[in-house]
């Protein structure tokens, strides 16, 4: 995906940014400690699907 579109992706849960995975096609909100996946190139932006982390997990993603 267009990296200028991960500027314009906010976290639905507190419209903060979100962080691209290094090793994964995850994003990353480090506000919630939310997880949110890629599918197929489009993230999956909806909290009830999103992976809450805890803060060693969410570091080791980014
Ligand atoms: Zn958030």
């Amino acid at each position: 995906m267009d990296k200028s579109l991960y500027e314009i992706i906010v976290c639905p849960s507190c419209h903060g940014n979100l962080e691209k995975a290094k090793q994964a096609d995850k994003l990353v909100c480090r506000f919630d400690r939310l997880v949110f996946d890629i599918d197929e190139g489009i993230p999956v932006l909806l909290t009830e699907k999103a992976e809450m982390v805890t803060q060693e997990a969410m570091e080791a993603l980014l």
